[in-house]
């Protein structure tokens, strides 16, 4: 079974998939941005079992460029896929990082048997990633990850983000 890009515009906690991944930061307690929303309109359950994670296997957070999964509280998903990107800098090139939270998050929904996965455009907000690099990255890595997952969706707020994947997409 190949695996299909999809791209829409709009706001991630409006999708339908099996899973929707989170651009969490490594507290795992909330944040702006994506996270933000997620766990506005996710409702509180979400927060929980991040607190519990918190208390259990991710002690000191989540490490950068890995990914852990979640109920979607009262989300239209079975899971939120929480990854943490990385900070952007002018100075170290931490693509493999980048490119690390969409193979863990692929890697997790696989685990799941999760077949439908929207992502949104992982640390291109508060991190301040280069919206251009952050898509090759996203897609490039996408394409090159093998995983079960049938659809991959990229769920881009505004059209500048939509028309930086697009180009990728080709
Ligand atoms: P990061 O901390 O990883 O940079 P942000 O949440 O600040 O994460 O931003 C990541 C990207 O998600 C940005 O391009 C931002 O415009 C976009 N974004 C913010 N809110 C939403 C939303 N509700 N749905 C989809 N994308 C969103």
């Amino acid at each position: 079974m190949s695996t299909t890009i999809t791209l829409v515009q709009g706001d991630i906690t409006r999708q339908r998939a099996d899973a929707l991944v989170n651009a969490a930061n490594s507290s795992l307690l909330g944040g702006g941005g994506v996270d933000g929303a997620i766990h506005r309109r996710g409702g509180p359950a979400i927060l929980a079992e991040c607190r519990a994670l918190r208390a259990s296997r991710y002690g000191k957070g989540l490490p950068t460029g890995r990914a852990v999964a979640t109920t979607a509280g009262d989300l239209d998903a079975r899971w939120v896929i929480h990854t943490v990107g990385p900070v952007w800098s002018a100075s170290e090139d931490r693509s493999e990082l980048l490119a690390s939270c969409h193979r863990e998050s692929l890697r997790v929904a696989d685990e799941l048997g999760a077949r439908t996965i929207a992502f949104p455009a992982i640390s291109t907000g508060v991190y301040r990633w280069p919206m251009d690099d952050a898509a090759r990255i996203a897609v490039e890595t996408v394409r090159n990850t093998p995983t079960a997952v049938e659809e991959v969706r990229f769920v881009l707020f505004d059209e500048r983000a939509h028309a930086a994947f697009a180009a990728r997409l080709g």
